[in-house]
């Protein structure tokens, strides 16, 4: 099965904690702090696989984590880093942010992706010994790894991308000029997924040409299943545009040109500008009425200033100067186009807010915010800890902020549960 867009949940690693421990040895009484630092989570790493060609791995596994880190121990023991959680995706994968769109990384223009990063692990009480704190009880909580939702979407890498109405003959003229062996009948949509093939065009040089699923009409507005298709020759360098000159199927060649022009565009302006030469296909099966309408074609194509080919790719006609002329052409072309990664990371929650003060029956309630976090992170056993934890809430602010909401001496002070009477 061909899959060719998949959105995928991702989650980095947790950041483990950080220990409060005390270095113990015999004949020595109070040990140092030496808690060690919890790991870092692990990434969620997206590496592009040349063997891989279509995304039909997410199709049933939608949900991706990498490990979280381990808490630190004591004897300055670090926790052990969480285990990258590696991705494979087919080269030519553009990989985008689900909520806006935006690019991310375009997997032909790089060899790695962190496409969400593991929290930081928590530092432990070894780091917080200082002159004046010599034995702090608490530690730092890891922080959160990134969680995303992306959109995987193949982009073929292929320099020419065949246009045109179903059953013009592009699989067949792709079969005739590479080895690719695309599906061929005389039916509409026998080409159901893109196939690539390498052309060799003499002299060394070759090219990769891409056979997509025909365009009908109203295809860029997603009806049938051109639309879907168009993205593989998004990176295209040049457009072969097929057009069946036997107007076997009641069709006026010149008529089909402009319609299949017109969705190029309605789909994408950019991709509507590319170069693009023409190739009037089934040139064998020409008669007196089909020539008139071929010329007719001919002058619109050379008006619009592009070079036109008269082929019968079933009976091998034309098709050597066909890719001989596409070679050339490519020689004067930029590369390949890659996505350039235009998504920007939404602003960092700002701070955590200050916490609310509520009086309810002569107990003053300071609760939410920051001092949540706060109060995660101190241990109340201990008074080192303690007198942290006071200096912080006065340094921020708080005991100012009750002040003026008149708290008195000997009040008593619930921050998140934790009691005290207020002493200035
Ligand atoms: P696609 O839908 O554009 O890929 O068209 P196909 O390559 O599948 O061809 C559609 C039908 O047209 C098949 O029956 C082919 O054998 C036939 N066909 C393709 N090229 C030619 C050609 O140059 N001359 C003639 N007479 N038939 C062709
Ligand atoms: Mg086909």
């Amino acid at each position: 099965m061909f899959v060719d867009k998949a959105a995928i949940e991702i989650k980095a690693g947790k950041g483990g904690n950080g220990a409060v421990a005390f270095h113990r040895e015999k004949y020595i009484a109070a040990g140092g702090p030496d808690g060690g630092d919890g790991g870092d989570g692990g990434d969620v790493v997206l590496i592009p696989d040349a063997n891989m060609s279509t995304l039909m791995d997410f199709r049933y596994k939608r949900k991706y984590a990498a490990g979280n880190g381990m808490d630190g121990a004591g004897k300055r023991c670090s926790g052990k880093r969480g285990e990258d959680l590696v991705i494979r995706v087919p080269v030519g994968t553009v990989v985008r942010d689900r909520a806006t769109g935006a690019v991310m990384a375009d997997m032909s223009a790089c060899q790695r992706f962190v496409a969400a990063k593991g929290g930081s692990g928590g530092w432990g009480n070894a780091h917080f010994a200082t002159p004046t704190r010599q034995a702090p009880r608490f530690a730092k909580a890891g922080l959160p790894g990134q969680e995303r939702e992306i959109v995987l979407e193949l982009k073929l890498l292929a320099d020419v991308g065949l246009v045109g109405f179903p059953n013009v003959g592009k699989s067949t003229l792709l079969s005739v000029v590479s080895r690719a062996r695309p599906k061929i009948a005389d039916y509409h949509f026998t080409t159901l997924f893109p196939n690539l093939g390498v052309v060799y065009a003499g002299e060394g040089r070759s090219f990769v040409m891409a056979d997509i699923p025909g365009i009908i009409e109203g295809a860029s507005e997603g009806a049938g299943l051109g639309h879907d298709f168009l993205r593989h020759i998004d990176r295209c360098r040049l457009i072969v545009h097929v057009v069946d000159a036997s107007g076997r199927e009641g069709r006026d060649p010149a008529e089909d040109f402009d319609i299949i022009n017109r969705e190029l565009k309605e789909y994408s302006p950019v991709l509507a500008s590319r170069p693009m030469l023409v190739a009037a296909n089934k040139c064998d099966l020409l008669d007196g009425e089909s020539r008139a309408r071929l010329e007719r074609l001919e002058k619109r194509v050379k008006e619009a200033g592009m070079a036109f080919f008269q082929i019968s790719a079933a009976a091998h006609q034309g098709t050597e100067e066909l890719t001989r002329a596409i070679a050339y052409r490519l020689t004067e072309l930029p590369p390949i186009a890659t996505f350039a990664p235009d998504y920007v990371e939404p602003e960092a929650p700002a701070e955590l807010p200050d916490p609310e003060i509520n009086r309810e029956d002569g107990v003053w309630y300071v609760d939410g915010g920051w001092v949540e976090r706060l109060v995660e992170n101190v241990n109340f056993g201990d008074y080192e800890s303690r007198m942290y934890f006071d200096r912080t809430l006065r340094e921020r602010g708080v005991f100012d902020r009750l002040e003026a909401l008149g708290v008195s001496e000997g009040d008593t002070v619930s921050v998140c549960g934790i009691a005290f009477e207020y002493r200035r």
